[in-house]
This record gives structure tokens, C-alpha cells and sequence, in this order.
């Protein structure tokens, strides 16, 4: 498709006016799922925008779905609706099967099947992936899964869940990332092997932990071969970390937005409160900290559209935007003063859902520890 990203961002920001303040302050409110923001989201293909052409999608590349998600969010919504659909992406993609492919994508594209859903966190585990128990028994042409998830969002919206499993048991493999296998899964077939109970948060986030009691999955709807899944699953988590920056990205720009804005017409003591420098400094310095997180990622991106695969540009990425949409969000509570904590002004709902990728996909810490031992090569501590 032939789309500057311009073009692109201006087309996103059209579609999110028509869902302003009050239809995601509802939602919050209600604890409700956006259906038809995401509804329109995906009448527009933006969902599809990694698929390739040829089987429906919009063709385009990481670089395109991060401006899709930074424009919702820098808009006031929040794109973690829908984000998973893009992500998901990066594990079926680069490592589904042609006839995965073929399968599946199409109704992806077209909005017919819905694949929100990223199975991996596990309450025994949490950020030791390689930990998980949940295990995946092959008997013939089928595995047979049971085990525990938390933190699953979006599966009751979904038909199609990415799950990762184990499939040799962690005492009998020589590196602790062997042994793990990736499905997709088909959430409606599931029946009674798929147990699912919404998880209560701070924010409007349709997370949920899933219990799996002898659920039957194809051999043919494992992607990739046996064993290998974390590396496929990396590709996932790479592409979930660029997007979540993005969303991060969106997050403080909109704050330096609404705390700039607001700056500029609140009067107090007879003047404009951003006339005091002690009031517009930290906006300042907080745009400043977003557009740094921005060039990271932009980086990454471009990287991932290249084939990089190693984690270093994403973790990079979604740390430093997560910390740069925070420090924005707490800068434009300031600003508003008491009006930050009226839910009518939207900041606190925004500045609720910007604390999220502080620790999730992966928390800030274990970035750091990526980092100074991927990276800068200091010696491990786990
Ligand atoms: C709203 C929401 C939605 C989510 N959606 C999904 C989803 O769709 N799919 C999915 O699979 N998961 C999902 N998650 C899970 C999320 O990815 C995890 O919460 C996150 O990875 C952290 O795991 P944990 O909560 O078990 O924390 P823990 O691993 O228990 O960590 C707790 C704290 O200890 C720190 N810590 C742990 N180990 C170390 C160490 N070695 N060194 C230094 N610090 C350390 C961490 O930084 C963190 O601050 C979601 C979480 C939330 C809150």
C-alpha cells in the first residue's frame, strides 16, 4: 500500500476523533471492551497492517503500526485493545507454516477471526518465562495442554490465542530456553479445557487467568518445529516491545499536549500558569524525554523491518518510553493541579494506563538486567 507514514497518522488521527474523551471514559467507567473502536479500527485494515498483501492485509511494515498505535493513544484512547493483533504477528509470520498462513491470516485480515490473545505469564513463574508449567503433552496428532496462565488479555475476545508451552519438562533439557513449543490455539473450540476468570485491575484491561484442564490442540497448530518455540515467541515479545513503546510514545505526547494546553490557559495569581517557568520546565523536559524514547524506538523498528532479532533496540525502546511516558504523566498531574484527579479532564484515567508498561510486557528491572548483561556483557545474576 502506498502510504506515507504522514498520510498514514492523519488518517489514524480522523478515525480516533470520532472516539473521543467521553466514549473511552465511559469504557473505563464500565469496565467495558471498545468493540466499536476496534470495530473500526479493523473496517479500516489498520489491524491487518502487518499481514502481507497477498493474504489480505495492508502489507506494511513495524515502522507503519507503530504511528498507528502512538496516534491512538497520543489521541486519548488506549490501542492496548487491540494491540496483540499486531504483535502476535511477529511469532506467526516469521515462523508459521505456509498452510498457518494461509489459514489464518485471511480471516485475521478481514476482521472474521479475532487474535488478541498472548498466552505466556504464569502466576509460579512471572518474569522467568523459561519456568512455565503449563505443558503440552503430544499423544498422536494432537497435544493434549493443562496448566495455569495469568494475566491473559483480551481471550474472551478472542478466537485465536498464541500459547506458549512446555513440551519437555525443564529437567531434561540442557538450556533452559529448549523444550518450550508455541500453538495457536482456537479459544471457541475450547469448551469446558479452557477455564477463563476475568482478573480485577486499575485500569480497563480485559486481563484474565486461564486454566487449562486437558485442552485438545492439532500438531498441525504448532508453529514451528517442537522445542523451539522461545525463539519464536522472542520474535513476538521484539515486536510487542516496539509497539508498547509506541503506545507509550502516544501516552506522553498526549500529556505534553494536555499539560502544555493547559498550562497555557489556566489563570492563577493573574497570570497564565506557564508563564512560571517552575510549571513549564518540567513539560519541557518531558517532551524532550519523549522524543528521545521516540528516536530509540524509531530505531528499532526500522531494525525489526530489516530482520534483527536480537532484543536489545526493543527492550531498549519500551524502557525508555515507559519512563518517559510516566515522567509526562506525572508532569501534566501537576499541571492540572486537583483537576488531574477529575476523572472529567481524562488525566488520571490516562496516567492509570500509562503505569502499565513500567512493568508490562516486561518489567523495567529485567530490561536492565538485559541490558547490562546482553548487551554490556557484565556477568549474570539469574
Ligand atoms: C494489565 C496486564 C496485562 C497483561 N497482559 C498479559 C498478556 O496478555 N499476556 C501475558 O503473557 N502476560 C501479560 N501480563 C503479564 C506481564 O507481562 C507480567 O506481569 C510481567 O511480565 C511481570 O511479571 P510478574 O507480574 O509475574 O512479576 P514478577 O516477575 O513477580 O516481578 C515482580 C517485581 O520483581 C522484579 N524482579 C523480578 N525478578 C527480578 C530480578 N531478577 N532482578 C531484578 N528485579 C526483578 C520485577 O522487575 C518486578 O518489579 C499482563 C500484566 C498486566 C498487569
Amino acid at each position: 500500500m502506498n502510504l506515507s507514514r504522514e498520510q498514514l497518522a492523519t488518517a489514524v488521527r480522523a478515525l480516533c476523533a470520532d472516539f473521543g474523551h467521553d466514549y473511552w471514559q465511559r469504557a473505563d467507567e464500565a469496565r467495558a471492551y471498545p468493540h466499536e473502536f476496534v470495530d473500526g479500527l479493523t473496517d479500516a485494515g489498520y489491524l491487518a497492517c502487518l499481514i502481507p498483501e497477498e493474504y489480505g492485509g495492508m502489507g506494511l511494515g513495524m515502522r507503519e503500526a507503530c504511528v498507528i498505535l502512538e496516534e491512538i493513544n497520543r489521541s486519548g484512547g488506549n490501542a492496548a485493545a487491540c494491540h496483540a493483533q499486531m504483535y502476535t504477528m511477529g511469532t506467526l509470520l516469521r515462523h508459521g507454516s505456509e498452510d498457518q498462513k494461509r489459514r489464518y491470516l485471511p480471516g485475521i485480515a478481514s476482521g472474521e477471526l479475532c487474535l488478541q490473545a498472548f498466552a505466556v505469564t504464569e502466576p509460579d513463574a512471572g518474569s522467568d518465562t523459561t519456568r512455565i508449567r503449563t505443558f503440552a503433552d503430544r499423544r498422536g496428532d494432537r497435544y493434549v495442554v493443562n496448566g495455569q496462565k495469568v494475566f491473559i488479555s483480551r481471550v474472551r475476545q478472542s478466537d485465536l490465542m498464541i500459547l506458549l508451552a512446555r513440551t519437555t519438562p525443564i529437567d531434561e533439557v540442557e538450556k533452559r530456553t529448549a523444550g518450550l513449543s508455541v500453538f495457536i490455539v482456537e479459544v471457541r473450540d475450547a469448551g469446558d479445557a479452557m477455564r477463563v476468570n476475568p482478573i480485577d485491575t486499575m485500569i480497563n484491561h480485559e486481563s484474565c487467568e486461564v486454566f487449562f484442564d486437558g485442552l485438545e490442540v492439532p500438531a498441525e497448530n504448532r508453529i514451528g518445529d517442537e522445542g523451539r518455540g522461545f525463539r519464536y515467541i522472542m520474535s513476538g515479545m521484539n515486536a510487542e516491545r516496539i509497539l508498547l513503546a509506541s503506545e507509550s510514545i502516544g501516552d506522553g505526547m498526549y500529556f505534553v499536549d494536555r499539560a502544555s494546553d493547559y498550562a497555557s490557559a489556566r489563570k492563577v495569581f493573574g497570570r497564565r500558569i506557564g508563564e512560571n517557568q517552575g510549571v513549564q520546565f518540567p513539560i519541557a523536559d518531558a517532551y524532550m524525554d519523549v522524543r528521545a524514547a521516540a528516536a530509540v524506538r524509531d530505531e528499532a523498528a526500522r531494525e525489526y523491518d530489516d530482520g534483527e532479532t536480537r532484543g536489545e533496540g526493543p527492550n531498549m525502546a519500551k524502557y525508555l518510553a515507559s519512563r518517559a511516558a510516566w515522567k509526562a504523566a506525572n508532569v501534566a498531574m501537576d499541571t492540572f493541579g486537583g483537576w488531574g484527579m477529575a476523572s472529567e479532564y481524562g488525566i488520571e484515567r490516562k496516567f492509570r494506563e500509562a503505569r502499565l508498561y513500567m512493568v508490562a510486557p516486561v518489567a523495567n528491572n529485567l530490561v536492565l538486567s538485559h541490558v547490562a548483561t546482553h548487551v554490556l556483557g557484565m556477568p549474570r545474576s539469574f
